[in-house]
Parts: C-alpha cells; sequence; structure tokens
C-alpha cells in the first residue's frame, strides 16, 4: 500500500449523547482520511453524525449529554482525545478551524466585521491591535471583500458576503485543516457557487486540508477530491471522488444518486431512498441501512458488514460485496 501523507486521520471513535430518554449513538467506530492538501467530502443525511464527527474534531462536542466514549483523533500524527482543554484551546482557530452553516449565528451582531477577524488574529498571533487590523483588511480583501467595509456591522452584509466574512475569520490564522459544515447550505444557489469557487482558491493558496461535510452530492462533485459516506454514525463507502461517483456500491450511497433529479430527464420522478434513518438510541444490530434496503439478506440483520475494498481506496461496508463483486450481479435492479 502507498504511504498516505495524512492531516487528520480518526479511528474507531465512538461518540454517544447520553440523554434522560436514552442514549443516543451518534458515531459507532467512525473512520476518516483527510490527506494532506486534499479535499474530503462526508456526506450524508442530516442526523447522521457528520456535525458530531466535525465538532469531535475540536473536542467541542456538548459535555454533557455528549461523551467521547472511545477511538483515537489524530491531527499531523498528534492525538486530539488526550490533550488539555488549554491546549485545545491553542488549537481551535490556529490549527482547525470550522465554518458552521448559518453565518448570522457565527458572527457578533454588536461588533464591526474587522474587529472580529482582529480578535480571531489576536487570539492567536503575537501582533499589536494596530497589525491584527491590518490583517483583518487583508483577509477581507482575500475573500473578495473591499477592506473598508470592515467598519461595518454583520447586518450591512447580506447572507454570501456574510458567510464570506466567516471564511475570513476560518483563514486568519492560516489553519492547516478547515472544517466546513454545510458552508453554501443557507445561500442562494447562484452565491453558492461564488463561495465554493473562493473556497477552492483560498484552500489552495493558504495550502489547507479541508473537510467539507455535506448532504449536497452537486457540492461534492464541485470541489472535492475524496468521499466518505456516513450513515447512522458510521463511514459505509469511502473512495476517490471518481470511484464513488462512478462505481457508487452500497445501496444507500446508490440511493442517493437515485434521488437526483435527472437533468437529460427533467420529467421523470424523483426516486427516494423509502424509509427513514433508524433511531440512533435504538439502532439495528446488524446493518444500519437494513430495514430500507431492498437487498437486505438474512445475514444483514444480524451482522455488521466489514469492510469490502474495491481498490486501495474505495472500501463499502455491506455483505453484498464480502465475496467479491456484487455489483454486475445486482447491475440494473435499482
Ligand atoms: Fe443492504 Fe445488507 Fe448491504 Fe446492509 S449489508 S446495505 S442490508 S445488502
Amino acid at each position: 500500500m502507498s504511504e498516505k501523507n495524512l492531516a487528520v486521520e480518526i479511528k474507531d471513535l465512538v461518540v454517544e449523547y447520553r440523554t434522560d430518554t436514552g442514549v443516543v449513538q451518534a458515531l459507532n467506530h467512525f473512520e476518516l482520511e483527510l490527506e494532506k492538501g486534499k479535499t474530503l467530502g462526508l456526506v450524508g443525511e442530516t442526523g447522521a453524525g457528520k456535525t458530531t464527527a466535525g465538532l469531535s474534531m475540536l473536542r467541542l462536542i456538548p459535555d454533557p449529554p455528549g461523551v467521547i466514549v472511545g477511538g483515537s483523533i489524530k491531527v499531523d500524527g498528534e492525538e486530539y482525545l488526550t490533550k488539555t482543554e488549554k491546549e485545545m484551546e491553542h488549537i481551535r482557530g490556529k490549527k482547525v478551524s470550522m465554518i458552521f452553516q448559518d453565518p448570522m449565528t457565527a458572527l457578533n451582531p454588536v461588533f464591526t466585521v474587522e474587529d472580529q477577524i482582529a480578535e480571531s488574529i489576536a487570539l492567536h498571533e503575537k501582533v499589536s491591535k494596530k497589525e491584527a487590523i491590518a490583517k483583518a483588511g487583508d483577509m477581507l480583501e482575500a475573500v473578495g471583500i473591499p477592506r473598508a467595509r470592515g467598519k461595518e456591522y454583520p447586518h450591512q452584509f447580506s447572507g454570501g458576503m456574510k458567510q464570506r466574512v466567516v471564511i475570513a475569520i476560518a483563514l486568519a490564522c492560516s489553519p492547516s485543516i478547515l472544517i466546513a459544515d454545510e458552508p453554501t447550505t443557507a445561500l442562494d444557489v447562484t452565491i453558492q457557487a461564488q463561495v465554493l469557487e473562493m473556497m477552492k482558491d483560498l484552500k489552495k493558496k493558504y495550502e489547507t486540508s479541508l473537510l467539507l461535510i455535506t448532504h449536497d452530492l452537486g457540492v461534492v462533485a464541485e470541489i472535492c477530491d475524496d468521499v466518505s459516506v456516513i450513515y447512522a454514525g458510521t463511514v459505509i463507502e469511502h473512495g476517490s471522488l471518481e470511484d464513488v461517483f462512478n462505481h457508487p456500491r452500497h445501496p444507500y450511497t446508490e440511493g442517493l444518486f437515485n434521488s437526483l433529479p435527472d437533468l437529460d430527464n427533467p420529467t421523470a420522478k424523483l426516486k427516494p431512498i423509502k424509509g427513514l434513518m433508524p433511531d440512533p438510541s435504538n439502532l439495528p444490530k446488524g446493518c444500519a441501512f437494513c430495514p430500507r434496503c431492498e437487498y437486505a439478506m438474512p445475514i444483514c440483520e444480524t451482522e455488521k458488514p466489514g469492510k469490502s475494498f474495491r481498490n486501495e481506496e474505495h472500501y463499502v461496508r455491506c455483505h453484498l460485496y464480502e465475496n467479491g463483486d456484487a455489483k454486475e450481479g445486482r447491475i440494473g435492479k435499482i
């Protein structure tokens, strides 16, 4: 196997939310590999555990009720699960930054945008207030906002501009890893495309490795190198963009693609995946997708599937593939 240059390596991560009504299994032996300088798309439905995975990397799971039960999160080879809170404070925003979906809640309405970017810089770098403000202006320009607008308040900016400000804050200290949680979901489609394009350019400029959390396969196609598909807290398929988009293996991944509109046949009915995600406080014993899967076999009800590899990178967790590639036998059924 070729040596990978990993920025992030998560193994066997188990995260629970322990509530009065039961234990929610948010991440179940979750794994992730983000290569240096690359963009990994973490794709799945709402409630699949995507945001919990991002927050875990920064150790920002609300505790209680959240508990990281076990596993390993390594960033540039350093284990984050054993770091003190003080050490994590230095890491957040400096080494690893996160952009959230809603720019309105990420910005403070009573401070100018320039002050908010400068605050993040002053927190991590030994600079004077004047230097921090000057760098904040540079960052605004880097995200396509004239520096003079730094004196304005968040409410004076449109949604797309606010998200640009949030990205400027996240990149202000040149983090080596950026986690973007649905960064364009709250934006209009045309603005989405502009923000994605800008993120691509900035990622290159600052040599950042990007974990893009999204439910949108269109966004993944636009910007990602690799893709991990998450279902009920477990990565059920992983591979390069080409592997996953051109050779999807898991019935859930295929269902995601089948539920997209067909541009060649716009009147064709959408084929949503039937059923709902299982209750995370009462997951099925075997494969979590079993209640929705039209290929379920008796073994699927009782045993969790292991990894089956299609090539060095591309793997799937599905019993269909345990004895080789079942795809040929199944094609046309979905
Ligand atoms: Fe379907 Fe079984 Fe594969 Fe799960 S393991 S996706 S139930 S065929």
